[in-house]
């Protein structure tokens, strides 16, 4: 498998001298390593898989390229908007976007398709057209989405300051955003509306969030509401361009990213960091560990919890839960985009408007209709595509499972879990490939090459607990938990990426810039975003 980076190798070691040590390579420990190489720091990051990009890595099989967790990414339309600055200053001006066509989503709810326009005002023609006596709601709605998702700047702001400023931060001015993310985003929605299709369509991308509107924080889905409301950009050349930017910025300064380098503990003495030990058994010292591992991971397994302030942080972990898990299959076609028949836009698929019930049903029985799916075209997306892979087009789908469907193989190893798994594989594969062939018929001549993923894939491959495929759930509880932030209680240990900050590639940045303001005690945001 192609990478950056270079692989770990356990007779050679760890060869040099760092200031801080980042364990985990996605999308939140490159871009605090990057930021944090271009302030002269040397950085040494520590991949346990065997590629470089966490979930915004590619991989290349039978001639076909996916990139795991990456399709879509809002606010980088203009190079004046936050959004186009963070990425650009962490991948050093390194990455060209691409623009999707204004039609980015298309929300299928039963048999009815809703398509899905970038720009508020199109997007409220749109649904003002499908439900014309909720005009008003409509508006009130898209306001709403405005609103709350400014109210979130203090808070994120917070986050990177030292923890007396950001006490009195929050409480002087994180009311507002509080006010909204104490709220579940049903509740919010019912009172602005009692249409049930609309609010089917307003959440049909809840799968982004990994939280139902039922359990949901109004913030989060008004953050993603607007993330996504100007439509919708695709990185030239997949999610590998990320790791292909930005390792050789840490590694020009001096650092050295490890693929295939696990950390199993974080080790620390009177509550400061002392550095790292690997599973392979080796040391390395340093007073700086900045953690992109998770919440979960990094207090609940990396910390050897022997102190009180330890063990206060692992307590801490009971008022988070994990996102849920999906199963997916990634699907290579003899045929160009044009042949096979696909688009840029997403398929977000309900089996009907009453998503709660669609959960409810899976939940009981795996063979009850997968309550969402996501289908993306990442072949049509690059314009590289045809130079790099002619003749070929490539679809990736995912859909809500639950985990305890699969939690009896969670003790086996992988590619040995038993024919019993195999044969659920080939049902997903199956059921999938059928929910496809409904929206692009055309396409099942072209069929050459499918691979399934699992809960399981992503405990294996990104240690990830009970299969979950983005970070700690979005609900109004995780926005009041205070110690979500970059410093921790012990002296040098920091934390990065999308627990910290939200989920999504552009939550799991915002949570690099954090830890990398919190690492250098400077506001790095604003210089950022205010920079020309
Ligand atoms: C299927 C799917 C589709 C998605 N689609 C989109 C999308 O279209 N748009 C969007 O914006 N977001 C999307 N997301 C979400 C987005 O990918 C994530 O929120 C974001 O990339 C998370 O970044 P991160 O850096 O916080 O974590 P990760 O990318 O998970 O990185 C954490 C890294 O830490 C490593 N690690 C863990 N433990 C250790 C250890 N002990 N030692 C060393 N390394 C360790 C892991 O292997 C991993 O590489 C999607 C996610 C998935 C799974």
């Amino acid at each position: 498998m192609d990478s950056t980076g270079t692989a770990y190798r356990k007779h050679e070691g760890v060869v040099g001298e760092f200031d801080a040590i980042v364990i985990g390579s996605g999308m939140g420990g490159l871009s605090v390593a990057s930021l944090l190489a271009q302030e002269g720091q040397r950085i040494l990051l520590l991949e346990q898989h065997n590629v470089v990009g966490g979930m915004t890595q590619a991989y290349t099989r039978n001639g076909y390229r996916w990139t795991v967790g990456m399709h879509y990414i809002g606010e980088v339309g203009s190079t004046k908007g936050a959004g186009w600055k963070l990425f650009n200053r962490a991948t050093g001006g390194q990455i060209e976007w691409s623009a999707l066509p204004s039609v980015f989503n298309r929300m299928v709810i039963g048999e009815q398709t809703y398509e899905i326009p970038a720009g508020m005002e199109a997007y409220g023609d749109v649904l003002k057209e499908h439900f014309p006596s909720e005009s008003a709601a409509i508006d009130t709605y898209l306001m709403l989405v405005g609103k709350v998702a400014k109210s979130s700047g203090p808070y994120f702001a917070q986050k990177a300051m030292p923890l007396v400023l950001a006490d009195k931060v929050y409480d002087a001015y994180c009311t507002d955003f509080h006010q909204y993310s104490e709220q579940l985003t049903i509740d919010v929605l019912r009172q602005l509306t009692t249409n049930e299709e609309l609010i089917a369509v307003l959440c049909a991308n809840w799968g982004d969030y990994s939280l139902e509107p039922s359990k949901s924080s109004f913030a989060m889905h008004c953050m993603l509401a607007k993330h996504y409301v100007n439509g919708a950009h695709y990185p030239v050349g997949g999610g590998s361009a990320f790791a292909e930017a930005m390792v050789p910025i840490i590694e020009n300064a001096g650092g050295r990213v490890l693929h295939s380098a696990e950390v199993e503990e974080i080790m620390t003495r009177d509550d400061a960091v002392t550095g790292v030990r690997l599973t392979s058994g080796e040391v390395i010292s340093c007073p700086n560990v900045i953690s992109n591992a998770g919440v979960q991971n990094t207090f609940g397994r990396l910390l050897s919890q022997h102190s009180a302030t330890e063990q206060t942080m692992v307590s801490q972990l009971s008022h988070v839960r994990d996102s849920y898990a999906v199963v997916g299959i990634n699907i290579g076609f003899k045929g160009s985009n044009d042949q096979v028949g696909l688009s840029p836009a997403n398929i977000w698929a309900h089996p009907s408007a009453d998503l709660e019930q669609n959960l409810v049903a899976h939940r009981q029985e795996f063979d009850a209709p997968f309550p969402w799916c996501f289908i993306t075209f990442p072949s049509t997306k690059d314009p590289h595509w045809e130079r790099d892979f002619p003749g070929k087009s490539t679809v990736e789908m995912y859909a809500y499972t639950d985990y305890r469907h699969f939690a009896k193989w969670a003790d086996t190893t992988w590619m040995k879990r038993g024919d019993d798994y195999l044969i659920i594989k080939e049902q997903i594969k199956q059921r999938l490939l059928a929910e496809l062939y409904r929206h692009i018929p055309n396409a099942e001549q072209y069929l050459d090459y499918v691979e399934v993923s699992t809960p399981l894939s992503y405990e294996t491959f990104a240690k990830r607990q009970r299969g979950g495929f983005m970070g700690i759930e979005a609900s109004p509880q995780r926005f009041a938990q205070k110690w979500l932030r970059a410093q921790t209680p012990i002296r040098g240990l920091y934390l990065t990426g999308q627990d910290i900050a939200t989920d999504g590639v552009i939550g799991a940045l915002v949570g690099g810039v954090i830890a990398a303001s919190a690492y250098l005690k400077r506001d790095l945001m604003t210089e950022i975003r205010t920079a020309a």
